[in-house]
C-alpha cells in the first residue's frame, strides 16, 4: 500500500505497558503511521469522536474476561464516530459518518467490516456513542430485562449522572417507580435530582452514605442497578427487599483492584440471598442484540417529548485521551465522556 500523502498521518494511542492497579500515562504510548491509500472496496476514515468507556480498563489486563485483551503494543481499543473522507467503496460516499470499533487513533483504512451507518436518528452524531449507543442500551435492557422494575416499587442505581445511571433512573420513573441516585461529590448530585428529575440522590463520598441511602429508601430497594460495587455495594444489600432483583451491570469500583478481590463476604452475601430470595444476574448489553430497534425507537422517542436527558463530557484532542480514561476511573468525568479527536489539544 502507498502512503495517501507524505502529510496525511495517522496518530494512535497504544498499550504500552499492561497497568499495575491504577493505570498511569506510561502505561499508553501515542505513535504516528503514514496513511495508506484505500485500494478497491475500501475507505479512509477520519475519526470525529472516541468513546472511553469502563470496559477499556478489562482489555488492558491481561485476564480471562468475556472478551480477549489488548496486546502490548496493539491499539487500544474503542468505539467511534468517524467520517468517510475518500471513498473506493461501493456503499460509502464521501461525507457520510459511520460507527464503529476502530480503536484510539484519528485515521484507518477500511473495507466496511463491522461498520454502521448513522442516519438522521442520531442527532448529534455522539449520541450514537452514548444515549443511543452502547451505554444507553445497557441501561434499557439491563432495567427492563432483568429489573423489570413495577409502579412504586424503589430503584436504586449507582454512577447516576454517567450514560448508563443516567438512563437507568430516568427510564425507571417513565415506568411509574421511584428512582434513587448515588453520585460522587455535589454537583453530580444536584444535576440527577434537579436536571434529571430522580426522586432523591446520595453522594457515596459523604461519611454516613449508608445511613443517608437507608433514609431516602423508607420501604427497602426492590431494583439496584449494581454499577460499581465495593462499598456502595455493601451498604445497598442489607436495604434489598424480599425479590429484589440485582442486575449486575458493572462493577468500576474495583476494576483497578490488582488482583480482582476485596475482603471476602461471600457468605455472608450468600445468606442474604437465600434468605431474601434475591436475584443478582450479571449481563452483557450484545446478549440482548434483538432489542436494538425497540430501544432505538423507544429512547429516541424519550429524548424528543423531553422524558430524557442526557450529558456529555467531552476531551479535546486524542492525546488527552490517557489522562481522560484515568479520570473517568476516579469520577472525574460528568457526563458520557468522549473525546473530540480532531479538536485542538489546550
Ligand atoms: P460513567 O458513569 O461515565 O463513569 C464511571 C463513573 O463511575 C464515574 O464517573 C464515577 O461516578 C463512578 N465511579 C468510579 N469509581 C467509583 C467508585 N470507586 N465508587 C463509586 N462510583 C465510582 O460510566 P458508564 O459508561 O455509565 O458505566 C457505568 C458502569 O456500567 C460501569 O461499571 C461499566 O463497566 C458498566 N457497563 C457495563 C456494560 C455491560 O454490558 N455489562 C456496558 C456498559 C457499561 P461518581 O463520581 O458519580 O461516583
Amino acid at each position: 500500500m502507498t502512503p495517501v500523502s507524505s502529510t496525511l498521518r495517522s496518530r494512535r494511542i497504544v498499550l504500552a505497558s499492561r497497568p499495575n492497579g491504577k493505570p498511569l500515562h506510561t502505561d499508553f504510548r501515542l505513535e504516528e503511521a503514514p496513511v495508506a491509500e484505500p485500494g478497491d472496496g475500501e475507505m479512509l476514515l477520519s475519526v470525529r469522536y472516541l468513546s472511553l468507556d469502563p470496559y477499556m480498563r478489562g482489555r488492558m489486563d491481561d485476564r480471562k474476561s468475556y472478551s480477549p485483551p489488548t496486546p502490548v503494543g496493539g491499539v487500544m481499543e474503542g468505539e467511534v464516530v468517524a467520517e468517510v473522507i475518500r471513498s473506493h467503496h461501493p456503499d460509502y460516499h464521501t461525507g457520510e459518518m459511520v460507527l464503529g470499533r476502530l480503536g484510539w487513533l484519528t485515521h484507518v483504512v477500511s473495507d466496511g467490516a463491522g461498520l454502521t451507518k448513522l442516519d438522521a436518528r442520531f442527532d448529534p452524531v455522539t449520541t450514537a456513542l452514548g444515549v443511543l449507543g452502547m451505554p444507553g442500551f445497557t441501561a434499557y435492557t439491563g432495567l427492563l430485562n432483568i429489573g423489570r422494575p413495577r409502579p412504586g416499587e424503589t430503584v436504586v442505581v449507582a454512577a447516576a449522572s454517567g450514560p448508563v445511571g443516567s438512563l437507568v433512573g430516568q427510564i425507571a420513573r417513565i415506568k411509574g417507580a421511584r428512582a434513587v441516585g448515588i453520585a460522587g461529590g455535589a454537583d453530580k448530585c444536584c444535576f440527577v435530582q434537579d436536571e434529571l428529575g430522580f426522586d432523591a440522590v446520595v453522594d457515596h463520598r459523604a461519611g454516613d452514605f449508608a445511613q443517608q441511602l437507608a433514609k431516602v429508601c423508607p420501604k427497602g430497594i426492590d431494583v439496584y442497578f449494581e454499577n460499581v460495587g465495593g462499598p456502595v455495594w455493601q451498604a445497598v444489600l442489607p436495604l434489598l427487599n424480599k425479590d429484589a432483583r440485582v442486575p449486575v451491570c458493572g462493577l468500576i469500583a474495583q476494576y483497578n483492584d490488582e488482583h480482582g478481590a476485596g475482603p471476602d463476604r461471600l457468605a455472608a452475601t450468600m445468606r442474604e440471598v437465600v434468605s431474601r430470595s434475591l436475584t443478582l444476574r450479571g449481563f452483557i448489553n450484545t446478549e440482548f442484540a434483538a432489542q436494538r430497534p425497540a430501544f432505538l425507537n423507544d429512547v429516541s422517542s424519550w429524548i424528543a417529548d423531553g422524558r430524557v436527558l442526557y450529558r456529555e463530557d467531552v476531551v479535546m484532542g486524542l492525546d488527552r485521551a490517557p489522562e481522560a480514561f484515568i479520570g473517568m476511573l476516579e469520577g472525574r468525568n460528568f457526563g458520557k465522556l468522549l473525546v473530540d479527536v480532531t479538536g485542538t489539544t489546550r
